[in-house]
């Protein structure tokens, strides 16, 4: 796709956003937004920011919409986002929905309109899914210990590094992170299905086939360039 445009990735913790974001941003060179991913840099460096994400996220809980916004509305700023990006995990509540929307009514003549696909994975899978995720710390490679291990147990294929598991993938967190996802997050797919850029792709496919789909359904929403 010449111009991907703003794209959003939706889907409950563990249904492949990650892993399909980047390679969508490999493929199409645009940036991927991971909202986790800043707040995790800004719980590493320490930031106020950080310090006051850090003990949400350690407990699977959400951090205030504010802080979110904020934080993303200064992502967007940034330079490499002219030919569009992808959102992982963001909006996840209704509230940075409507901020989004309303970003988004702001920019009109800007940008292309923003298109959503939800990525769907029954609840059965996820939690294996969400507990055997290793990813590696130098390069951001996803694997996952069931589905997708790495030749070398515990290391990272690319780097060589050794693989970690996030804090908040230990099971008790992730049945958090999941009943914060019912809540809270599940609407937002409302709002979005409701809107006329919406598609879904079944995640429980392997990640090649999920990619396919994914590219076909964007190239499909987006239209003829
Ligand atoms: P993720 O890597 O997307 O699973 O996010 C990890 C954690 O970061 C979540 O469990 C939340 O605590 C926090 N987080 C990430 N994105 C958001 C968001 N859009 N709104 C609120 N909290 C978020």
């Amino acid at each position: 796709m010449q111009t991907p445009g703003p794209i959003l990735l939706l889907g409950a913790p563990g249904v492949g956003k990650g892993t399909q974001a980047r390679r969508l941003m490999d493929a199409w060179h645009v940036p991927q937004i991971s909202t986790g991913d800043i707040l995790r840099d800004n719980v590493a460096r320490g930031t106020e920011l950080g310090v006051t994400a850090k003990a949400l996220m350690d407990r699977g809980e959400l951090v205030p919409d504010g802080l979110v916004n904020t934080m993303v509305a200064a992502r967007l700023e940034e330079g490499d986002t002219h030919r569009g990006y992808i959102f992982d995990g963001y909006p996840r509540t209704l509230e940075q929905a409507r901020w989004l929307d309303r970003h988004f009514a702001e920019a009109a003549e800007r940008t292309l309109p923003l298109i959503a696909v939800t990525i769907r994975v029954s609840d059965a899978s996820l939690l294996r899914r969400l507990t055997g995720r290793r990813t590696c710390p130098v390069c951001r490679q996803i694997y996952n210990i069931y589905t997708q291990p790495p030749t070398q147990d515990g290391i990272c294929d690319v780097e060589g590094a050794a693989l970690v598991q996030r804090d908040d993938d230990k099971e008790a967190i992730v049945i958090e992170r999941m009943k914060a996802y019912e809540q809270l997050t599940a609407p937002v797919i409302e709002h979005y299905r409701a809107q006329q850029r919406y598609a879904e792709v079944d995640g429980e496919q392997d990640v090649d086939r999920v990619f396919a789909d994914l590219v076909a359904e964007l190239g499909r929403l987006r239209g003829p360039q």
